[in-house]
C-alpha cells in the first residue's frame, strides 16, 4: 500500500475526527498533518500508514474569514511594534530551545534514543537554515535541546487526555518548541503561533515517535515531519491552504495547488494559476525525501509571525 502524510481509512478518519473535536471546544489551534495517517500497528509491529491523503488536518481547520482575521491581526500587531520588528528582514532571528516529552506506554514502547534526538535536532537546523538546496531559504533560526524527559503512560503514549498531559509537561515560555513524541493516528499535529495568548499550556507539536531519523516509518522516518509542524508552529499554511486561490496560503511564491500532494509527483500542477504545484516545499504533504525547502515568503511570514506572536 502507497504511503501518503493523508488520512485514508475510516479508522484513521474516526480518530481525526477525535482529535479535533477534543480541541475545538476550547478553540484550540490543533493541526494534524493528517500525517502519520490510517496508523493501525499491523503484525510486524509497524505503523501501516495508509496514505496522508483525505480527511482530517494537522492543523485545526482554518477557513477563508478566520484566514482573514488572522492576518488583520498579524498586521495590526506588526504596525503596533513598527521600528522594533526583525520582520522586514525575513529572518526570524532567534534562539529556539526545543523540549523533547517521550511519552512512552507503561511498558516503555515508543522510546528513541539520544543519537535519534540530536538528529532531528540537526535535521530542524539544517532545514530551517535551506540547507537541502541552493534555492531554499534561510529562516535565520537556530534550534538547540533544552531537555528531554519520558513519562510512563499508556494514555499520554497514545495521544489521549492530549490536552491534560500537554499542561501538565510543557516547559517553557512562548519562544520555546515543546515536542511531544507519541504512536497516533497521524505523522504529526501542531498549534499555531496566533493561538498562543489563549491557549499557551497546550502550545507544541506532537509528533510520531517512528517520524524520527532511523524511525521504522517507509518514507516518512527522514525527521521531516518534526520540520514540517514546526512550520505552523511558526505560523505558516499548507501549501495547498484555501486550494485553487490567490490568497492560497497567504505566501505569494508558493504556487497555489489544489490539494495535498502524496508521495513526489514531479511535474504535478493542480490549479490553472501560475506555477507547478510546490511538491518539493515543507508546507506541503510529499514524502520527507522529497522535501527540499521552504522559500523567501515563507521566511518572511515566518519572521513577522515570530516578531508578532513569540519575540
Ligand atoms: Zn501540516
Amino acid at each position: 500500500m502507497p504511503l501518503s502524510r493523508h488520512l485514508t481509512s475510516l479508522a484513521a478518519g474516526a480518530v481525526a475526527a477525535g482529535a479535533l473535536l477534543a480541541v475545538a471546544p476550547s478553540g484550540t489551534a490543533t493541526a494534524a498533518r493528517p500525517e502519520a495517517a490510517g496508523c493501525q500497528v499491523n503484525e510486524s509491529g509497524t505503523p501501516a500508514f495508509a496514505a496522508r491523503g483525505g480527511t482530517g488536518g494537522d492543523t485545526r481547520a482554518v477557513s477563508a474569514a478566520e484566514q482573514k482575521r488572522i492576518q488583520a491581526d498579524l498586521e495590526k500587531r506588526l504596525a503596533a511594534k513598527k521600528g522594533a520588528t526583525a520582520a522586514s528582514s525575513g529572518r526570524i532571528g532567534a534562539t529556539v530551545p526545543v523540549y523533547f516529552h517521550v511519552m512512552l506506554s507503561a511498558s516503555g514502547a515508543g522510546d528513541v534514543t539520544q543519537s535519534q534526538i540530536d538528529q532531528q535536532i540537526s535535521v530542524l537546523n539544517r532545514d530551517y537554515a535551506g540547507g537541502k538546496s541552493s534555492t531554499a531559504a534561510d529562516l535565520g533560526v537556530t534550534f538547540t535541546l533544552a531537555g528531554v524527559d519520558r513519562y510512563k503512560n499508556n494514555s499520554w503514549h497514545q495521544d489521549k487526555q492530549s490536552s491534560t498531559y500537554r499542561r501538565q509537561t510543557r516547559l517553557g515560555g512562548k519562544n520555546a518548541l515543546n515536542v511531544w513524541l507519541v504512536d497516533f493516528s497521524y505523522l504529526g499535529i501542531a498549534t499555531f503561533p496566533w493561538d498562543y495568548a489563549r491557549q499557551g499550556a497546550i502550545d507544541g507539536i506532537r509528533v510520531q515517535y517512528s517520524s524520527l531519523p532511523g524511525g521504522s516509518i517507509a518514507n516518512y522516518n527522514l525527521g521531516e515531519t518534526a520540520s514540517h509542524e514546526a512550520g505552523h508552529w511558526f505560523g505558516l499554511y499548507h501549501t495547498f491552504q484555501g486550494g485553487c486561490t490567490a490568497t492560497n496560503d497567504e505566501v505569494t511564491d508558493t504556487p497555489a495547488q489544489s490539494s495535498a500532494t502524496s508521495g513526489c509527483p514531479a511535474g504535478r500542477d493542480s490549479c490553472s494559476l501560475p506555477g507547478l504545484d510546490p511538491i518539493h516545499n515543507f508546507m506541503d504533504y510529499s514524502y520527507d525525501s522529497c522535501y527540499l525547502e521552504f522559500t523567501q515568503g515563507q521566511a518572511d511570514r515566518a519572521s513577522q509571525m515570530w516578531a508578532a506572536y513569540r519575540a
